[in-house]
């Protein structure tokens, strides 16, 4: 079992708690993204607030610009924001000092980038393995738990590759590897299948729903791809800076354009 999920069975007290009312992973309160540049003040997220709750997958859907990879970044503490607090199991990331902060990104979330962020020379095997090197594990371990991983995702075989020379699908696949592998409770993965031709983009979605699944992970998925966001258990809009929860109809979501008229 990994680190994460012994973590969250170690308390009687919790697991009773969680037995009532699921237990919030993940909450953003009054977030609130703002960049100063020479042609002045660009509000990306004028006030987000949203909880996410333990096991649920949940989509944010919303057209390209609209803040969906700041969103993220904000909530995995790759970035800080402008005003507002995000708290992971009801702990306010602000108040973590760089310890807590560089253990939250390597052990508690699992990041899957937009753009992977694979390093194109090393191998898929020391790609994965990256992360755990990183934290100190032994260099035989951390590639043993790699190769696990990539039996996972379906590239045992291409374990060896480099990174640059596998396929878009296959990329995607090594990146959500390297993201799980720390054995985080939490995945957010953004945009994990744009650029995928659509029958690469559902099988790395059913790949993800999966390994959801299997290894009992709360999921914030950032898409622009609404067949596949309408799978998650819940869909939020990420619009004009705001996120709220939208229906299953695509007509109703962010960016849909029912009218057909230019937006
Ligand atoms: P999405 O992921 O939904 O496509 P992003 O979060 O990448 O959107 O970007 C939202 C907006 O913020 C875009 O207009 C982008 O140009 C702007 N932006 C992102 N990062 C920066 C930055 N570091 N400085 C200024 N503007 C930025
Ligand atoms: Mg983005």
């Amino acid at each position: 079992m990994s680190e994460a999920a012994t973590a969250r069975g170690g308390s009687t007290a919790a697991a009773v708690a969680g037995a009532v009312s699921p237990r919030v992973v993940l909450e953003a309160r009054h977030l609130r993204k703002v960049y100063r540049s020479h042609a002045g003040e660009l509000v990306i997220l004028s006030d987000v607030n949203f909880t996410l709750t333990e096991g649920e997958i949940a989509a944010i859907v919303a057209p390209s610009g609209a803040g969906k990879s700041t969103l993220l970044h904000l909530l995995a503490a790759l970035d800080t924001p402008t005003n507002g607090t995000v708290y992971f199991s009801a702990k306010p990331l602000e108040v973590s000092d760089d310890a807590a902060l560089a253990s939250y990104r390597n052990r508690a979330v699992g990041f899957v980038w937009q753009r992977h962020h694979l390093l194109p020379d090393f191998s898929a095997a020391e790609n994965v393995a990256l992360p755990l090197l990183i934290r100190g594990e032994r260099l035989d371990e951390a590639l043993r738990r790699s190769h696990e991983w990539l039996a996972q995702v379906g590239l045992a075989e291409r374990a060896s590759h480099r990174a640059g020379e596998l396929s878009g699908g296959e990329q995607r696949r090594v990146a959500i590897a390297r993201a799980l592998v720390t054995g985080p409770s939490l995945l957010q993965a953004d945009e994990p299948t744009g650029d995928l031709d659509e029958q690469n983009a559902v099988a790395v979605f059913g790949l993800i729903e999966r390994l959801h699944r299997a290894h009992r992970l709360t999921s914030l998925i950032a898409t622009h791809n609404h067949a596949l966001a309408a799978r998650c258990d819940r869909v939020m809009g990420l619009e004009h800076g705001v996120l709220r929860p939208v229906g299953r109809r695509e007509a109703d979501w962010p960016g849909a354009n029912p009218e057909g008229e230019a937006s």
